[in-house]
């Protein structure tokens, strides 16, 4: 479509989303109105940046389903992810809203040249995680045959690969690199036994380096993933060109932010992502601040596709982590320390390593100076106590490392409680 057309669609689609919310919507009627923004006032694209934005914080704080709408007999799933301090964020699909997911994640497998003829493992999280239900219906859309395999038994993974004669995977790039080393250790090459040739990988930050390196190891093309439960899910990807995440602009309207000013930042500049999701009917969010950092490119892509780029992820605005795919932020960490008595909930640090192909999280807690004891049982029976509860809070594992009262590091100011030692 050409990039007038597309923008003209654009405006069409922004309007009616921003009419239809105001008019039906209390949430955003409020919202609007104390922006001091009509949808009158919307008159072009530009127009967009007088709307208010949205965070995830207001998903929380509208728990569960205040922000839809659509009427609950309409909806017909939902996803939640983790949040900050145990309360989760839902969002609810209709039938359209999972068609569209569905439609935008079948036109990026295509630009990832997969298709009929494809048979596809997708190692993502199946369950409340967007990433396994997400890329296994765009996979069916193309006609590539499904292998549902989800997260974990990595050896028979492998040996799905190869007896299947699966052609692409999706997951994350740490899983598909601890599933290469699995496959050594079995004496099995994924570049000379196999018949893979493409990966979709995301839900995790990674570098460009980091996709030569795979491509180079297992002889395959690996495309970058991008979305977020609160947009839908999973939903965009490069093209062959790898220049770049198409953003189909008939879905979702970008910008990238200046995150401390809230301005609208020109191409090639990085900033905050925000996203308008214009055709969803249960949860459609505007402007809504995802987090991550990137760039856009309006360009022309190489492929020649008009729809707008973004670049590579290269971080968060806030301070979560990704752990072996799964978010989390250091206030869950201290939630979950916080239902042990024996420790200081206060003092405590995150260590993030990267253990061969796996992400490793460890956690120093400071003991009471009343349960301080040189009695091992009774140290091992804390440390149990907080890595269940920690397991609870994060729905990870962790390592727990008890230190003696008084022996962390205390912070002047703002605390810097996560060390973040994996090389991207
Ligand atoms: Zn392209």
């Amino acid at each position: 479509m050409p990039v007038e057309e597309l923008k003209a669609l654009q405006y069409k689609l922004m309007k009616t989303l921003v009419y239809r919310l105001y008019s039906f919507s209390p949430f955003y009627h409020d919202r609007m109105k104390n922006a001091g923004v009509h949808p009158d006032d919307i008159r072009s694209l530009a127009d967009v940046k007088k709307l208010p934005f949205m965070r995830k914080q207001d998903l929380r704080d509208n728990y569960p389903n205040k922000m839809f709408t659509a009427s609950t007999d309409e909806l017909v799933r939902y996803h939640v992810s983790s949040g900050t301090t145990g309360k989760p964020t839902v969002v609810g699909y209709t039938q359209k809203d999972l068609d569209l997911w569905t439609e935008s994640l079948a036109r990026s497998l295509t630009a990832c040249g997969i298709g009929r003829g494809d048979v596809m493992q997708v190692s993502y999280g199946y369950g409340l995680f967007t990433g396994g239900l997400g890329l296994h219906y765009g996979a069916e859309k193309v006609g590539a045959t499904v292998v549902p395999a989800s997260v974990g038994s990595t050896e028979k993974q492998i040996n799905l690969i190869q007896d299947l004669n699966v052609t692409a995977i999706a997951c994350t790039p740490s899983y598909l690199n601890h599933i290469s080393d699995v496959a050594e250790k079995m004496g099995v090459s994924i570049k000379n036994d196999t018949s893979l040739r493409v990966a979709v990988l995301g839900a995790e930050p990674w570098t460009a380096s980091m996709r030569d390196k795979i491509q180079e190891r297992l002889g395959i093309r690996a495309h970058n993933i991008f979305g977020t439960s609160e947009i839908s899910g999973p939903m965009f990807t490069d093209c062959a060109e790898q220049k770049g995440i198409h953003i189909w602009g008939d879905i979702a309207y970008t910008e990238v932010i200046d995150s401390e000013t809230g301005e609208n930042l020109p191409d090639g500049e990085s900033g905050e992502l925000v996203v308008t999701v214009l055709q969803k009917e249960a949860m459609p969010m505007i402007r809504y601040r995802v987090g991550d950092i990137t760039s856009l490119d309006t360009t022309v892509c190489p492929c020649g596709c008009t729809h707008p780029r973004i670049s590579r992820l290269t971080g968060r605005v806030d301070d979560m982590l990704i752990i072996r795919g799964i978010n989390v932020f250091p206030s869950q960490v201290e939630h979950g320390l916080m239902q042990v008595p024996e420790i200081s909930g206060q003092n405590y640090m995150i260590i993030v390593t990267r253990e061969g192909a796996l992400d490793n999280m460890r956690v120093q807690v400071e003991l009471k100076p009343e349960f301080f004891s040189d009695k091992i049982e009774d140290l091992q029976a804390i440390r149990k106590k907080v890595a269940y509860e920690l397991r609870n809070a994060l729905n990870i594992s962790v390592d727990v490392e008890l230190a003696a009262p008084d022996s962390l590091p205390r912070f002047e100011g703002k605390a810097k409680r996560v060390i973040d030692r994996r090389v991207l």
